[in-house]
């Protein structure tokens, strides 16, 4: 049996079956993984603390049809608010399974600690080492040089008054705007 050990940040969890749930996390060892945690949802877990979006966890994963979750507790937290939610949302959609990356890692504790001192954080690096450079990057619509969003689903940079339609349309599906403000 595979089994692994590392340190992530919870990313968002959804609810399988009767009991268990599914755990989104960005790991320092493996990049993005989706790992099933059995009976988390029993009120008597002593995991489904842990495994709440925003946490920092220390995690020890075993491969059984899929990932499972063996093991975790919380190391750190990141505030509640809708910018970090934001902000878990964005790491979960824009980075691959199983893509080891050092440097969204590193970023991600960046990220935590700029939270912590300002209650925001800057999207520009994650997307530049993501491919995504804003400093050359124009609006997909009117080609305006002065980019103000970025949207994860299309992947494109947007003008404030292009983005402002967009973004009124997307706030009335979603509970998080797919456009982030860069
Ligand atoms: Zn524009």
């Amino acid at each position: 049996m595979i089994e692994y050990s590392t340190k992530a940040l919870v990313l968002a969890c959804e609810d399988i079956g009767e009991f268990d749930k599914t755990i989104y996390l960005f790991t320092k060892e493996l990049g993005k993984v989706k790992a099933r945690a059995k009976s988390a949802r029993k009120i008597t877990s002593k995991l489904s603390g842990h495994l709440q979006p925003l946490n920092f966890i220390r995690v020890r994963l075993v491969e059984k049809r899929g990932l499972q979750i063996a093991d975790a507790f919380e190391v750190s937290q990141m505030k509640i608010s809708h910018s970090a939610m934001e902000f878990v949302s964005f790491i979960k959609e824009m980075t691959f399974e199983f893509q080891q990356d050092k440097k969204i890692w590193f970023l991600i504790k960046e990220a935590f600690k700029d939270f912590k001192k300002q209650g925001k954080i800057s999207y520009k690096r994650f997307l530049e080492i993501m491919g995504f450079s804003p400093k050359f990057a124009v609006c997909d619509i009117c080609k305006n040089k002065f980019v103000k969003f970025f949207s994860q689903k299309e992947q494109i940079f947007l003008c404030y008054h292009c983005a402002l339609p967009y973004k009124f349309k997307e706030k009335e599906k979603k509970e998080f705007p797919d456009l982030i403000a860069i």
